[in-house]
């Protein structure tokens, strides 16, 4: 299947600004994402999108695609949808919380509030399938009683007289150069531009309060370590009417005992026998989804990779599940009773010092041949 430009892709030209790329992208994963687009090329229309504005919001890649067209699938940016790092992961989010807000220096302009952010941590379990929990989070809210005038119930803020409700006061100063005029933040009103005769009683006069505000948080499945998602509107309560920030959830995850992860993919080591190894057996393996039964097939190797397909951690942004990699070791025995090492010994009599098998054979023969110089 021959891959489309990416240009194409995302309906834009050559020339494209890297604004333009967003929105082009935007639009069009907003369109096809498979939540909401039910037609059944969607998700691979979506998948493409993304891998199309990967390469091109990146001036490296951008521009290495520009010389080179596409790659190699194999290496690198190719049908696996690698977003790198949570760069991607997170713009997928903005574009369905929207965002942003400008904040300018009018005291009475409305501005966004602050954005917060909460680490949790979470099992390496939750990570691959994901859970619902709810968090408590401190956070600044409207007060309710004055709805953030800060003014009692009954009375308005007036407008700062010394400021005159531009929050700013010039202050002239006489210095050897001459006369400067600093701008300053006014003290009487904090830059605010309003004056509280009769403050709330509940807040204090600063129009917000203190809360700790339960959130429902749905981690999604195949999270990892260092991504974070983003709550739109669960931050800090905005200014003067303002929207409010949003709250950021960055992710940890423990480390598991036996597993390691590397993206969707899981790997582990398991410990077998020289008997096992060399007569071959059937041994079970732990997954994340259970018990699994793995042949090892005789002659095995030291250091030898099994992999067991879709055993892995599920993609975060649903496509497919990863595999688990499994690499053998075969143990030394440490601890012989008298009849093992008898039954040893009595084994390297009738093989001898010939070699056992044919790597070993070929291995033995080079050793040879080394010596001597060949
Ligand atoms: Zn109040
Ligand atoms: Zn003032």
């Amino acid at each position: 299947m021959s891959k489309r430009d990416y240009y194409e892709v995302l309906g834009i030209s050559k020339g494209a600004s890297k604004d333009e790329i967003k929105k082009a992208y935007r639009k069009l994963s907003k369109k096809y994402h498979p939540d909401i687009n039910k037609e059944p090329d969607a998700a691979e229309k979506f998948k493409e999108i993304a891998e199309a504005y990967e390469v091109l919001s990146d001036d490296q890649k951008r521009a290495q695609y520009d010389q080179f067209g596409h790659t190699d699938p194999s290496q690198g940016f190719g049908g696996g949808a690698d977003f790198g790092g949570f760069g991607g992961f997170e713009d997928i989010f903005n574009t369905f919380f929207g965002g942003g807000g400008s904040r300018r220096r009018d005291p009475n302009a409305p501005r966004q509030g602050a954005d917060l952010q909460y680490t949790m941590t979470i099992s390496f379990e939750e990570a691959a399938f994901g859970k619902e929990t709810d968090i408590e989070i401190p956070r600044e809210e409207t007060c309710e009683t004055c709805h953030g005038t800060g003014a009692k119930p009954g009375t308005k803020p007036e407008t700062c007289k010394h400021c005159h409700g531009t929050g700013q006061v010039s202050v002239e100063q006489n210095t050897p150069f001459g006369r400067i005029v600093n701008r300053r933040t006014c003290h009487y009103c904090n830059g605010t531009g309003k004056e509280i005769k009769h403050k709330c009683s509940t807040c204090g006069g600063s129009g917000k309060v203190k809360k700790r505000k339960k959130i429902h948080v749905k981690i999604p499945a195949g999270i990892d370590d260092g991504q974070q998602l983003r709550m739109a509107g669960q931050g800090e309560a905005g200014l003067n009417g303002g929207p409010s920030g949003d709250l950021y959830i960055v992710f940890h995850v423990r480390q598991h005992e036996f597993f390691e992860r590397d993206g969707d993919d899981i790997y582990c080591e398991m410990p077998i026998t020289f008997v096992q190894a060399s007569l071959g057996d059937e041994i079970e393996v732990p997954t994340l989804h259970g018990k699994v039964k793995l042949k090892i097939p005789a002659g095995t190797q030291t250091g030898t990779k099994f992999r067991l397909r879709g055993k892995g951690v599920p993609n975060v942004r649903g496509y497919g599940v990863g595999d688990q990699h499994i690499q053998v070791r075969i143990i030394t025995p440490t601890k012989l009773t008298d009849k093992q090492k008898q039954l040893l010994r009595d084994f390297a009599e009738i093989s001898g010092s010939a070699p056992i098998g044919e790597q070993e054979e070929s291995f033995f023969s080079k050793v040879k041949r080394a010596f001597k110089g060949e």
